[in-house]
Order: structure tokens, then C-alpha cells, then sequence
């Protein structure tokens, strides 16, 4: 049994494995596909659930269990699954969860392809959808169904970095018997624990700040035991499953989760203040820079502003554009949490899929640059958009 009051860093490093009889100090993969028994008699048992033990790694596989424990323990929760992706994470979620008939209350503000599994997969299955506005949280609980079975929602999110108040949805979830779901990426455990305010469920693309590196593509769901049994039932038989290698490498990426986090947050802090400043900058959001509009409750519920910076360059899209272009050292990329960092145009690139006025409805203006700031040395990264923004 762990102790509960160890701290943070602490859990990301300890939480291992114990070691085999060749008493390793770092615990080693285990790239197979099956497991053998003992017995004919033994592989009954372990079927019927009568002891522990690996079958077969689409089920299960100690890099995964050590992955899905470590991701538990720095969440504060009992249960998890570890996917192929952060997207696999999340049609697992919620496929896993709801019926034919049943009903998602969602933020507006959320990942493009969460966006498109909402509006264009899981209709085919009977499964609908509301949308509700982050800056419009009185409408919330007059959106509620009584089909309503699913409170999903991102914060801070990509890329608009807009807030929802994590303890007033999860008395909202609560007084309606919802099951709330959090999909924490941008944040993750370091900096803000949704288990803490109340869901039933968190989601992660480990892509992003997890592996920290830009090597590998991996997701993870974990919370309470009750919506998690549902949700392994529906992993294990349609096997979105990690490969044990990526899970070998987010378990040991997590060991450095903390010591990243807070350089990515004191790099974008100062990137953010640099772009407040600038006469070419419309405006910069940031969750802990004075100027986002929820600076208070960003202050509340995250205990530093995360690794991700947006700003409205003035003259629009075509602006925009040749901002992207003009960078030299940072990199143009999709991804995010990475040690490099990268600049993204939203609107034309991750969020292009939607129409001008959903992205406008969440503040995707044709002008919005994501910074998903890095850990160079923070000098040369504000040099680089200072020369790019002209
Ligand atoms: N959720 C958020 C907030 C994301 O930013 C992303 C990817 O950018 C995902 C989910 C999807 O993760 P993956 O690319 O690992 O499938």
C-alpha cells in the first residue's frame, strides 16, 4: 500500500513495478503479444477472474498496468485504460459508456476530432448531442435532457484556452446523475487533479505532454470503478489497446512530467507577456496572464497557466500565414507538449475542419496562432516570433 500524503514528483518516479529476479532498477518492456499458464488449471482460473494475471496484451501487459497505475495515482483514481491514441481514448470513453438513445451534454470549446466524433460518428449509433458555450454557463442546465447521460468537456482548451469552472460542473453532473467526463491534456495531473472537483472520468492524449518528447502516440482514461468497468469491457473486446512499447516510454516520460511543466509554464509565461506587449498582437491568452478573461478562476483550479499560448496576430488570416512562414528556429507542426516548440494555425490546419462560424463560436478567429511553447532557452523563442511578427 502506498502512502497517500507522498508528493507529487515523488509518485511519478516510485510508482514502479517491483522488480524481477534480475532486480532491474528501471523496469523492463515486455514486447509480447500472449502470456503462457502454468496449468491447464491455472489458465481456467485466470479466465474466470479467479486470480491475477496477464492473457493476452490487448487485455492487459505490465507496461500498460504500470502506465495505467502510475496515471492513476498522480490523478487520484482507481481505474484506467491506456489507448492507441488520445482520440481512441476518447471514442472508447464514450462509446463505452452510453446506448442507442442516450444523449451528451458537451463544451463547445473542444479538440476538432472530439468535435467530429460528437456530430458525425456517434449519430450513426443513436447517440446525439448538445453543445454549450464556456462563457455561458447559465444555459448549461437548461440543455439538460432526460436522455442526458454524459457531461463532456476540455479545460484549458485546444486551441482557444478557455476555462470552465471544473467544481461548479461537477455539482451540475452531480445534481443530474451525469457522468462527467474532463479530457485534462492540456493541464495534466501537475497542474490540475479534475477527480478533485468531482468527474466520474479523465482523459488524456499522452501525445502531448505525457511522452513530452514527440515520439509516440498514446491515450489514457482513468477514474472511478464504476463508469471504468463499462469502459475496459469495451476496450478489451474492441481493442483500442497500447502497444507496451509506448507505454513503457509515457511511464517513464511521467518521471519527468513535473520538471518539464514547470519550465513549459515559465517559458509561456514570458512569451505571453512578450506577445501582450507587442503592437502587432491584437490580444494573448494565457490562462495565468492578466489579461485572459478567466484569470481568476484559472488562479482557482490550475496551479500554474500550462505549456500553451495564443495570440491574434492583427491583419487576419493572410497575416497569420505569413507569420508561419516566417518563423526560423520553432517549428511548424500540429502536435503540441513537445521539448521543441511549435507554432500551428488552428484555422487552417487542426480546426479547418469545422465551418467559420463554429470556429468563430469558440474564438478561432482566422487571425489565432497556437504557441505550444517548448524548452529551448526562452530567449531564443521569443527572438524567433519577435522576427516573425515583424
Ligand atoms: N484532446 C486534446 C485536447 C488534444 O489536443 C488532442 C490532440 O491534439 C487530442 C485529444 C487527441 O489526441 P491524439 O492525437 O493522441 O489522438
Amino acid at each position: 500500500m502506498m502512502p497517500k500524503n507522498r508528493h507529487f514528483e515523488t509518485d511519478a518516479i516510485r510508482t514502479q513495478t517491483p522488480s524481477s529476479d534480475q532486480c532491474e532498477h528501471s523496469y523492463p518492456l515486455y514486447m509480447t503479444s500472449s502470456f503462457t499458464f502454468e496449468s491447464a488449471e491455472h489458465a481456467r482460473a485466470i479466465f474466470a477472474s479467479e486470480m491475477e494475471g496477464n492473457i493476452y496484451s490487448r487485455y492487459s501487459n505490465p507496461n500498460t498496468d504500470e502506465f495505467i497505475t502510475k496515471v492513476c495515482r498522480l490523478e487520484g483514481t482507481e481505474a484506467g485504460v491506456a489507448t492507441a491514441s488520445g482520440m481512441a481514448g476518447i471514442f472508447t470513453t464514450l462509446a463505452g459508456l452510453l446506448n442507442q438513445g442516450d444523449h451528451i451534454l458537451a463544451s463547445r470549446s473542444l479538440f476538432g476530432s472530439s468535435h467530429q466524433i460528437l456530430s458525425q460518428i456517434l449519430p450513426r449509433w443513436g447517440i446525439s448531442f448538445t453543445y454549450a458555450d464556456t462563457n455561458k454557463l447559465e444555459s448549461w442546465e437548461s440543455l439538460i435532457r432526460p436522455n442526458t447521460k454524459v457531461l463532456f468537456l476540455e479545460t484549458p482548451s485546444n486551441p482557444g484556452l478557455d476555462l470552465i469552472d471544473l467544481n461548479w460542473a461537477g455539482t451540475l453532473a452531480k445534481a443530474h446523475n451525469l457522468i462527467y467526463v474532463v479530457d485534462n491534456c492540456f493541464a495534466t495531473p501537475y497542474l490540475q487533479r479534475p477527480m478533485e472537483h468531482g468527474a466520474d472520468i479523465v482523459t488524456h492524449s499522452a501525445t502531448k505532454f505525457i511522452d513530452g518528447q514527440g515520439r509516440a502516440i498514446g491515450g489514457i482514461i482513468v477514474g472511478s470503478e464504476e463508469p471504468m468497468e463499462k469502459i475496459q469491457f469495451f476496450a478489451r473486446h474492441t481493442g483500442p489497446s497500447m502497444s507496451p512499447f509506448n507505454a513503457w516510454l509515457f511511464s517513464k516520460s511521467l518521471e519527468t512530467l513535473s520538471v518539464r511543466m514547470d519550465r513549459h509554464c515559465d517559458n509561456a509565461e514570458k512569451l505571453a507577456k512578450f506577445l501582450g506587449d507587442h503592437k502587432n498582437v491584437n490580444f494573448v491568452k494565457y490562462p495565468h496572464h492578466k489579461d485572459h478573461p478567466q484569470f481568476e478562476l484559472a488562479k482557482k483550479q490550475m496551479k500554474r497557466g500550462g505549456g500553451v499560448v495564443c495570440f491574434e496576430i492583427a491583419g487576419g488570416f493572410e497575416k497569420a500565414k505569413s507569420f508561419i512562414d516566417r518563423i526560423k528556429l520553432l517549428s511548424r507542426s500540429a502536435n503540441l507538449g513537445d521539448t521543441r516548440t511549435i507554432v500551428t494555425h488552428p484555422a487552417s490546419t487542426t480546426h479547418s475542419k469545422l465551418t467559420e462560424e463554429e470556429r468563430e463560436a469558440v474564438g478561432i478567429t482566422p487571425g489565432l496562432i497556437r504557441i505550444a511553447v517548448g524548452l529551448e532557452h526562452v530567449d531564443d523563442i521569443i527572438r524567433d516570433v519577435q522576427q516573425a511578427l515583424g
